[in-house]
């Protein structure tokens, strides 16, 4: 039976649409068409599935401005921001779209015959989307899961599906073949857990909570399914006393509050030098109460409300009873909203520093020495990201080795770049997304000997 939900704007609390949720039974039926369309898709010519990959770009490319203001309206994405999202996902499409014709084997010197690698596509991927970015997420599976020869179902956030199912639209008008890309909206606890569960998914690409990602490994591995994990993160942005401090402070907003904070990469603690600390917040404090929070479809806004109302009371109890810094503003009234806001942390163990509280907080804590920085800075279960401010390039370098995180910035907080590998260390994740080598993880590895007598 088809059950439905409504999705709401999260700036005014209004229904947006109302989305059929699959069940069991639907969630199977497209995943047997996903693996009847594999047996046609990996067969398609490296050049055609390049070309097809290519158009597929472009229609997403036609339609941006529609693609960023359903994200605006449906996860409250500033709207320069969702901008910046439905880009992405037309940039990755485009460079996937470069590596069918290059998905190189090997051949390698043996006795007696000739040993060569293929890559094989391991079959239909099964992906499952968080909320906080739902065009990006979704397109960093499928760009490399199609170039490999894969075909694909996405399960969306129960949340946020709006963009998701436009870009399965934009896949068929492109002439990407039916079946290859599904967009199938519902539960984590019915499709997500099926994609585990049903033997002809062979992989699963899970981004969300760590607890989440636990339970769907244990799955997988009963069937011994590929997995790729991307999960929480509790990142820290280290200011060392010689770093410029205006540039590092200005920077701090944009790393800590982007998306609401609502980011696995947001550096919500940092850690300052002490001898810098009172200067640090001084010129931290402007930058925060200029934040401009409001409507997400405004040009100038930096800003929009956090994801649901379950949402907003989970982060604020982690405000309740901690010291505050100091805070931005927020509208009142309809609409999730939840300033920017700066704690002092006690220590490290305490909790609002420690947890992923995936919201506009940021605690602030000070360090003595290089030695220390890294210490507190690995002190969670987490590593996904983290920057290191400072005018030392030796210094530089060492912190970023020493850190245990996948993605370290130095003097920057960006972290994406659909050119470059990305993935957590530790709790953070398995494996990584993105970058040159993201096709080895939609393919297995075979090698053939052939005896020449
Ligand atoms: P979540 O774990 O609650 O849900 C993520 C997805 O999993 C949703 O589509 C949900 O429906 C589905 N799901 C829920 N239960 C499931 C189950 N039993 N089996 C299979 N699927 C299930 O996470 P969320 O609240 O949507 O997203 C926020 C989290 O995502 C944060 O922890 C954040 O750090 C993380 N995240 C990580 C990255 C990264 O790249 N490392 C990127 C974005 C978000």
């Amino acid at each position: 039976m088809t059950n439905h939900t409504q999705v709401l704007n999260p700036a005014t609390e209004e229904v947006l649409a109302t989305v059929a949720l699959a069940d069991v039974e639907q969630t199977d039926r497209h995943i047997e068409t996903a693996a009847a369309a594999f047996q046609t898709w990996r067969r398609v010519d490296p050049a055609d599935r390049a070309r097809l990959l290519r158009r597929f770009a472009t229609a997403v490319d036609t339609d941006p401005e529609h693609l960023a203001q359903l994200e605006v309206r449906n996860a409250g994405h500033a709207i320069g921001n969702a901008r910046w999202e439905a880009g992405n996902v037309r940039d990755v499409l485009h460079y996937y779209a470069g590596a069918p014709e290059r998905h190189l084997g090997q051949q390698i010197p043996v006795a007696g015959g000739v040993a060569m690698t293929f890559h094989e596509p391991l079959g239909v991927i099964g992906v499952i989307v968080p909320w906080n970015f739902p065009m990006p997420i979704a397109g960093w599976a499928i760009g490399p899961a199609l170039a490999a020869g894969n075909t694909v179902v996405l399960k969306p956030a129960e949340l946020t599906p709006l963009t998701a199912l436009r870009l399965a639209e934009l896949a068929l008008q492109a002439g990407i073949p039916e079946g290859v890309l599904q967009v199938v909206p519902g539960k984590g606890s019915v499709v997500g857990e099926r994609f585990v569960t049903h033997p002809t998914v062979r992989k699963v690409v899970f981004t969300g909570s760590t607890e989440v990602g636990r339970r769907v490994m244990r799955g997988c591995a009963d069937q011994v399914k590929r997995l790729t994990l991307e999960l929480g993160g509790k990142n820290a942005s280290i200011v060392f006393a010689d770093a410029d401090l205006d540039e590092a402070a200005a920077a701090t907003p944009a790393g800590a509050f982007d998306n609401a904070g609502q980011d696995c990469c947001a550096r919500s603690r940092v850690l300052v030098q002490r001898s810098v600390l009172e200067r640090y917040l001084e010129l931290l404090e402007p930058v925060v109460r200029d934040v401009t929070v409001g409507d997400p479809g405004h040009e100038a806004t930096a800003m929009g409300p956090l994801i649901s109302a379950a949402h907003r009371d989970g982060v604020a109890a982690y405000v309740e009873g901690a010291e505050v810094a100091f805070r931005g503003s927020a509208p009142e009234g309809a609409g999730f909203w939840f300033a920017p806001t700066v704690l002092h942390a006690r220590g490290a163990d305490d909790r609002a520093f420690r947890e992923e509280i995936f919201g506009p907080v940021l605690s602030v804590l000070t360090f003595e020495d290089e030695d220390e920085a890294v210490r507190i800075a690995d002190g969670t279960a987490y590593g996904l990201s983290g920057s290191i401010w400072t005018r030392d390039v030796g210094r530089a370098l060492r912190v970023a080795r020493g850190v245990e995180a996948g993605n370290l910035s130095v003097n920057s907080h960006a972290s994406v770049r659909y050119s470059t590998p990305f993935g957590g260390f530790r709790q953070s994740g398995l494996g990584r997304e993105l970058g040159p080598d993201a096709l080895q993880s939609f393919s297995e590895l075979k090698t053939v000997f052939v005896a020449t007598g």
